[in-house]
């Protein structure tokens, strides 16, 4: 499932192309897509895609400031640009035709097809964002506003980074690499940590991201990629391999039915509940 580092930069690389495009055309083919009424789509077209820009797992493409496509990838699904004329195929569930020739597709080629699309008036009151969590990268994510995340919170540290009500953006994956940089358990709970701890955690998610964001670029450069690039991860789903730090072999629990990946020694200590399983 893509997660923030890969929707950054798949909106970094769509929005040279796309940005200032007048939608020509758009064809939904899958029953369920659109979580709003059907025909709202139809409004798009005739309509200049004025910005592109993320929120959370969300991408919202912003029509003026009361229009507004929103979508969220899921689990499978990826966006494609290229040529109108392309042939697309059965996976195809949207496809955005712009004046240029270009089309915007959503491609979702595994079952369940989950991805889901919003069209919108106001972006601020669209409904599946009124529950999400700070925004890690922002200037107003201090250790402060973690502090107040994670103290007082009786759960472990894998489930308060993915909880997209309190932060918005982190996965599975990331969760895995964050708590690795911060050399903290994933199943530590969250009031279990010292200041120091929640510090080092604070700067681990900043800095875990940003990291990850200019990875994936320096191996995308322009191209959309049609899943997550997770080569240069440390430890999620790299089970077995030895830490880069310490050299131990990387463990994985199953934890809410996903996977969780750490080293069971740069991670183990500071007082943390032991991971167990293997
Ligand atoms: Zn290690």
């Amino acid at each position: 499932m893509p997660e923030l580092p890969d929707l950054e930069v798949v909106k970094d690389i769509l929005a040279p192309r796309i940005v200032g495009q007048t939608v020509r055309g758009v064809e939904v083919n899958r029953v369920g897509l659109v979580r709003t009424r059907a025909e709202g789509v139809a409004s798009l077209v005739g309509r200049e895609l004025h910005a592109i820009s993320r929120r959370g797992k969300y991408l919202a493409f912003s029509f003026g400031s009361d229009l507004h496509l929103l979508v969220h990838l899921m689990r499978w699904a990826w966006l494609w640009h290229g040529e109108h004329g392309y042939p697309p195929t059965t996976a195809t569930d949207l496809r955005v035709a712009f004046e240029d020739g270009t089309d915007l597709r959503l491609i979702e080629a595994r079952s369940p097809r989950l991805a889901a699309a919003w069209v919108v008036s106001d972006l601020n009151a669209a409904e599946p964002l009124q529950n999400l969590g700070s925004e890690p990268l922002l200037e107003a994510f201090t250790v402060d506003v973690l502090r107040g995340l994670v103290a007082g919170r009786r759960r472990p540290l894998k489930r308060v980074l993915t909880d997209q009500s309190l932060i918005a953006g982190i996965g599975n994956a990331y969760a895995d690499e964050i708590l690795f940089r911060a050399r903290l358990s994933p199943v530590r709970y969250g009031h279990t940590l010292t200041a120091e701890e929640q510090e080092h955690l604070w700067r681990a998610i900043g800095d875990t991201l940003r990291w990850a964001i200019a990875e994936i670029r320096g191996r995308t450069g322009d191209d959309l990629f049609e899943r997550e690039i997770r080569d240069f991860l440390s430890v999620h789903g790299r089970k077995g391999t030895p830490c880069p730090e310490c050299g131990t072999p990387i463990a994985e629990i199953l934890y809410d039915g996903a996977r969780t990946n750490y080293c069971p020694r740069c991670q183990g200590g500071s007082g943390g509940i032991p991971p167990r399983g293997g």
